[in-house]
C-alpha cells in the first residue's frame, strides 16, 4: 500500500536551487520512494531566526511512498545530512531544510515526529508552494484545505497566491 505525503523544502545558503534538486535526486533514488513532483521555487524573507541571515528558497514536493511516515522522515534527515546540513542555531541559516508536513491524514504525536507540522499552518513560506501542488488537500488536525488555510493568512489574498513571495520560479 502507498501513501502519499508532502513535504517543505527550503533552502538559503550557497547555490539554493542546486541544493533543492540535488535533495530532490536523492529523494526519487531512494528505495521506497516511488515519485516525487516538486512545485516551483519560492524566494522568500527569512521568519524567525538570527538577523541577517539571507533570503530562503522555498518549495514543496508531493512523493508518493511505500515508506511509512517515521522512515520518511529518517529518510529526510538522512537527505539533510548527506547535503551537509550542521545544526547550530535554531531556525539559522541552512543548505537543506525538509520538513515533513502531511502523511496521508493521519496525525501523529510523538516526541521525534510530528504529523502534520506544528508550524505548517501559520507559515505562508510553506502554505503558497504547497497550495500549487495540494490545494485541495485536507490538514487532518484542522479540518481545512490547504487554500483554506492559505486564504485565512490574509485574509483573502493568499487565495491568489503571491503576496511576500516574491519571484516565483518554473518547476525544475
Ligand atoms: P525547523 O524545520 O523547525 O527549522 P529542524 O529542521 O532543525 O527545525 O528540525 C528539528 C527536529 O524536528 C528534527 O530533528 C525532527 O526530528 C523533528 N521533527 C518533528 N516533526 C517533524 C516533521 N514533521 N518534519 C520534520 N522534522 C520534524
Ligand atoms: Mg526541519
Amino acid at each position: 500500500m502507498s501513501h502519499v505525503a508532502y513535504i517543505g523544502i527550503g533552502a538559503n545558503l550557497g547555490d539554493r536551487r542546486a541544493h533543492i534538486r540535488h535533495a530532490c535526486d536523492l529523494l526519487r533514488q531512494t528505495d521506497g520512494i516511488l515519485s516525487l513532483k516538486l512545485s516551483s521555487l519560492h524566494e522568500t524573507e527569512p521568519v524567525g531566526g538570527p538577523p541577517g541571515q539571507g533570503a530562503y528558497l522555498n518549495a514543496a514536493a508531493r512523493i508518493e511512498t511505500l515508506l511509512d511516515a517515521r522512515m520518511l522522515l529518517q529518510t529526510l534527515l538522512d537527505v539533510e545530512a548527506r547535503l551537509g546540513r550542521q545544526r547550530s542555531e535554531k531556525w539559522g541559516p541552512r543548505v537543506i531544510d525538509l520538513d515533513l508536513l502531511l502523511f496521508d491524514d493521519e496525525v501523529i504525536d510523538t516526541p521525534g515526529l510530528t504529523v502534520p507540522h506544528p508550524r505548517m499552518h501559520e507559515r505562508r513560506f510553506v502554505l503558497e508552494p504547497l497550495a500549487e501542488i495540494a490545494a485541495d488537500a485536507i490538514h487532518p488536525a484542522a479540518g481545512m484545505t490547504i487554500q483554506e488555510l492559505l486564504g485565512r493568512l490574509s485574509g483573502g489574498e493568499g487565495m491568489k497566491g503571491g503576496c511576500t513571495g516574491g519571484a516565483v520560479r518554473k518547476p525544475e
